[in-house]
């Protein structure tokens, strides 16, 4: 495959909590993952403003407690939804920063330099990519301009284009948006593990700091394809820490008979010493807390065991396996069937977690060579090498997505015509050719819609515009194109040749793009009302047929040969003929399709037999 991009291009994993890069080092083939400045190699996903600068990373996290108002994380959660969406109602009220709705757009809003501000989710994703880019090129010594960036699988358009937006305020060129499951599995190289007949199933398991998603890819050919996902939006890392700051809490009041929770700042110092001693726990059995001074002039000393941070914490982790369980029973796959399962989060790294998980898949070794908490990074960074042709020793592999649920047109008589069918791997460019059903039609709606339903009604509506025409008998032809890129974002136009008139439109808008849940449940849909559907195409395409046909008979007796020629008794019964079709066609609902279908085949036959002498 040619690479379409010159020079270096680095992997980011935008996250909700954290964010890393990765670049891959061609010199020593293998991916770095790229320390921050404060030597970590995760960048807290928060932009602080004050009174005279702007802080990102963890300089803003580690400020946030003296500055809870101006202090912005959780973006992701923000970004490509509306004001009054449900996600985002619900989230504000858990947010110490303030977010309004402009022409229902989310706006956050801060005080930075004594001035009011009003910042949109993109541009405080882009203030985090600015950062990761240039942590990457103090690394690197040199300007990075492009990134493949890492978004959830169930990121709909909205939220990929507004992902590309951030990058480009941020002065990178996003080369490629990838999903995170499937830059875990490229981290892995779980693709070259795959012979190419047989199909891999791959689980993974992606606890980060605020969110838990499960995905079941599987992979064959080289195509990944997320079968089904899973999680919980408000399940992670800062889960666990408050659980730890509330025992540390009630443990202070105890000793000292006084109550921190109402202290916002010896609240969020425990929570950073908690989160650090989390981390530790991942590795030790045992360690402890100090704060100087916690409360009242109060010091804090005291340690907790990883057996106390499991047991308040084991309702969440039973939580998170239940999901694991419901993914399984939902994509009607057994555990045995799993060939990999991948940690992907920081969070996975805690091991009751993965013993947990290990033991649900009845003691399979866990993929887990590559921390978790970089795995996405490392398969975008993975991908970047791929794309770029600054990379000489990328590693020799290609991979795409595919299409989840067919995508087409409303044709007449709301008849469903697929023009991409649902598994074709992405970036895809499909046309076809149309007809228009009437004389002198002076437009064309084009309908769009996604779903694997005979009536295009029943799927899921994605978009729909006008195609002005020149007057034209009807028959004029229409070429309407499906253009999905490789970031899975779909264009569609249309154009009539003659007068070069074309009009397109990206599909972002009516309803929003589905949810792998929701596709599923449609595919399932789909498939219980099969016998239905089918009736509907039969009836469809007779009603089509019996219309093309009425058309075909007008137009004939309109010929002058025909005229001249037919004898009357001809004429009477082409007319009979055009009449009972018509009325059959216009009472449609109580015709049988039987009736009409015979209907259309003696019509057939008349023009056969009578017109068909003369043409
Ligand atoms: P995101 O959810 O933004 O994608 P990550 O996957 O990096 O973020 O997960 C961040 C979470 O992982 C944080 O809550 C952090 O405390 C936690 N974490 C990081 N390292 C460890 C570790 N060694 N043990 C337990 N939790 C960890
Ligand atoms: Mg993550």
């Amino acid at each position: 495959m040619a690479k379409k991009h010159e020079g270096l291009a680095v992997g980011i994993d935008l996250g909700t909590t954290y964010s890393c890069v990765a670049v891959w080092l061609d010199e020593h083939n293998r991916v770095e993952i790229i320390h921050n400045d404060q030597g970590n190699r995760t960048t807290p996903s928060f932009v602080a403003f004050t009174d005279d600068q702007r802080l990102i990373g963890d300089a803003a996290k580690n400020q946030a407690a003296s500055n809870p108002t101006n202090t912005v994380f959780d973006a992701k959660r923000l970004i490509g939804r509306k004001f009054f969406d449900s996600v985002v109602q619900n989230d504000k009220k858990l947010w110490p920063f303030k977010v309004i709705g402009v022409n229902d757009k989310p706006m956050i809003i801060v005080k930075y330099k004594g001035e009011e501000k009003r910042y949109c989710a993109e541009e405080i994703s882009s203030m985090i990519l600015t950062k990761m880019r240039e942590v990457a090129e103090k690394y690197l010594m040199s300007p990075v301009k492009n990134a493949v960036v890492t978004v959830p699988a169930y990121f709909n358009d909205y939220q990929r284009k507004a992902t590309i937006d951030a990058g480009a305020i941020a002065g990178l060129n996003i080369i490629r948006i990838i999903n995170e499951p499937t830059a875990a599995a490229l981290a892995y190289g779980l693709d070259k593990r795959t012979n190419c007949a047989e199909e891999r199933n791959i689980f993974i398991f992606d606890l980060g700091g605020g969110t838990f998603d499960v995905s079941l890819l599987t992979i064959k050919d080289k195509v990944f394809h997320v079968k089904a996902t899973a999680g919980n939006t408000h399940l992670g890392g800062e889960d666990f820490d408050s659980r730890m700051v509330d025992h540390f809490a009630q443990e202070f009041n105890k000793k000292n008979k006084v109550d921190i929770t109402g202290n916002s700042r010896a609240l969020r110092r425990l929570r950073t010493a908690c989160e650090r001693a989390k981390r530790t726990l991942s590795f030790a059995s045992c360690t402890t807390i100090e704060l100087d001074s916690l409360f009242n002039g109060i010091d804090f000393i005291s340690s907790i065991t990883r057996a106390k941070f499991d047991a308040i914490n084991m309702d969440l982790f039973i939580e998170c396996l239940e999901t694991v369980e419901s993914c399984h029973n939902d994509a009607k796959m057994d555990k045995s069937s799993i060939h990999d399962v991948v940690l992907v989060g920081g969070s996975s790294r805690i091991p009751k977690v993965q013993q947990m998980l290990k033991e649900f898949f009845n003691e399979k070794e866990l993929c887990e060579s590559i921390n978790p908490d970089v795995a996405v990074a490392y398969g975008a960074a993975v991908q970047a090498a791929l794309l770029c042709d600054g990379f000489k020793n990328a590693p020799n592999l290609v991979f795409q997505d595919v299409t989840p649920l067919s995508l087409g047109l409303a044709i007449k008589g709301d008849l469903m015509t697929v023009v991409i069918p649902k598994n074709t791997s992405v970036p895809v460019k499909k046309t076809q050719t149309y007809k228009t059903t009437e004389d002198n039609q002076d437009s064309s709606v084009i309908i769009v819609y996604e779903g694997e339903r005979a009536r295009a009604s029943d799927n899921n509506l994605l978009g729909s515009f006008n195609l002005w025409l020149p007057a034209a008998p009807r028959g004029l032809p229409l070429e309407v194109c499906f253009d999905i890129n490789e970031n899975g974002i779909l264009v569609v136009s249309a154009s009539e040749k003659s007068t070069g008139n074309r009009t397109e439109i990206p599909i972002t808008n009516e309803k929003e793009r589905l949810s792998s849940q929701q596709i599923k449940e449609m595919t399932r849909e789909a498939e219980n009302y099969r016998i239905e559907d089918e009736k509907f195409l039969r009836k469809a395409n007779v009603m089509n047929g019996l219309d093309h046909c009425i058309y075909k008979l007008k137009k004939a007796l309109k010929r002058k040969d025909v005229k001249l020629n037919l004898s009357s008794k001809e004429n009477d019964k082409i007319n009979n003929a055009i009449t009972k079709a018509t009325n059959l066609l216009d009472s449609d609902k109580q015709s049988e399709i039987d009736v009409l279908e015979n209907h259309l085949k003696e019509l057939d036959s008349i023009f056969q037999q009578i017109i068909g002498r003369y043409v």
